[in-house]
């Protein structure tokens, strides 16, 4: 199956959108489950569709140096499209660095994904809270942060979440309202506080709650794009655009602009049409919404971030969060965050992360409003006419 990215490059006035064939299954499909009941179910296989649709630089083959080179890399992982393209003047030092980057992703991908039998994740789920777990360094510092996190935003994220993900099954060709009865056990079973993680002297040791499930899909692409980063940067590259199914990090100049234009998918519209565009450098740009992976049923939509509290895919009034920091792996759980609590929540959480930057989209009655924190009032330019720029105190 042809899978159209959701990220295209635009040069100049063209626009090149990138195909990707997927190994096995779908990334968009519709279909109809279950005799007699017609119901259609549009799923987007992961997070591939977070995000920040456009990457917009001025360079191209013809306008960058002449020495200078790009090397571009996708593939399917993390449930998602990853793609990476790395700028400089050494090709066998940028083949290098991508090579190793590819592997490094999947490395990490069977240490924390929840489909991967013999994950840290996935032994951890099959000892369901039974007896502690030894996990590696990675997993238990992703672990430790995604705790943290759950901590700040009192329970919004919460890496316990993984009952309710599964009872849902959204993303899978089994999504369907879950029977009540499980879904209230599963809402149960959803305390970040029954963790316990023990540093001994022959390794790290993970005791979940009885009947658990750990799901870090709201971190993990985060923690993996800023250990690319690090990767990348110790093996000499200076330039390059990190994009893990559009949790994105960028760092070095773009050629020939020397800060990268992203543009943020709009919320309402079709893949790759994005509202504004964020001109950064050194930071990592993440963005959460309902669009990005759901099912519906008699008509209602149901999406994949769930309020920990309900079980039920958080009625949030945003439509769409874009964390901006330097930290991919705090992006990530801070967007998934954002999205739960909603507005009024997420502008006086934002008054303390002073090196945090948002954008939070939501529906107001005079319109459609993108809220943007102080700080990206010069690099964040809306695009879209029929929505408003507002600052959000800080
Ligand atoms: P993201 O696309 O980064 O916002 O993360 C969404 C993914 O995180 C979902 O597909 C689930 O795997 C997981 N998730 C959903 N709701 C939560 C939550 N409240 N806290 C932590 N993880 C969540
Ligand atoms: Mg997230």
């Amino acid at each position: 199956m042809l899978l159209r990215s959701h990220f295209a490059i635009i040069n100049g006035n063209v626009c090149e959108t990138i195909k990707l064939k997927k190994s096995g299954g779908g990334i968009q499909k519709t279909m109809k489950a279950k005799a007699g009941t017609s119901r259609s179910i549009v799923y987007l296989t992961a997070a591939a569709v977070t995000v920040i649709l456009m990457l917009l630089y001025w360079a191209n083959s013809d306008s960058a140096s002449r020495s200078q080179q790009k090397i571009q890399r996708e593939s399917y992982r993390l449930g998602t499209i990853v793609r990476i393209t790395l700028y400089g003047d050494d090709s066998e030092r940028l083949n290098k660095a991508i090579d190793l980057s590819m592997k490094e992703i999947e490395r990490l991908e069977n240490l924390l994904s929840v489909n991967i039998p013999s994950s840290d994740v996935s032994r951890l789920n099959s000892a369901s809270g039974d007896h502690p777990v030894k996990i590696s360094e990675e997993t238990a510092f992703l672990l430790e942060k995604a705790l943290e996190w759950s901590e700040r935003t009192e329970g919004a994220f919460d890496p316990t979440i993984g009952k309710i993900v599964k009872l849902w099954g959204i993303g899978t060709e089994r999504a369907a309202l879950p029977d009540p009865e499980e879904l209230r056990e599963a809402v149960r079973l959803t305390d970040f506080r029954k963790i316990s993680i023990v540093h001994k002297e022959d390794g790290i040791f993970v005791q979940t709650g009885k009947g658990q499930r750990i799901d870090l899909g709201g971190i993990a692409k985060g923690y993996v794009t800023d250990k690319i980063k690090e990767l990348l940067i110790k093996e000499g590259v200076s330039s390059a655009l990190i994009d893990l199914g559009g949790n994105i990090a960028v760092f070095g100049d773009s050629p020939k602009m020397g800060k990268w234009k992203l543009g943020i998918q709009h919320p309402f519209r079709p893949r790759g049409e994005y509202f504004g565009i964020a001109e950064v450098s050194d930071v990592s740009v993440v963005t959460s919404g309902p669009y990005e992976r759901y099912f519906e049923s008699d008509g209602v939509r149901y999406h994949h971030i769930f309020d920990p509290a309900t079980g039920y895919p958080a009625r949030s009034d945003l439509a769409s969060v874009t964390v901006i920091g330097a930290d991919s792996t705090d992006a990530d759980a801070l967007s998934t965050a954002l999205f739960v609590m909603g507005f009024g929540k997420s502008v006086s959480f934002l008054k303390d992360l002073k090196n945090i930057d948002a954008v939070l989209v939501t529906e107001k009655p005079e319109g459609t409003i993108a809220y943007v924190t102080h700080k990206l009032s010069g690099s964040f330019i809306l695009k879209e006419s029929d929505m408003k720029k507002e600052m959000i105190s800080q």
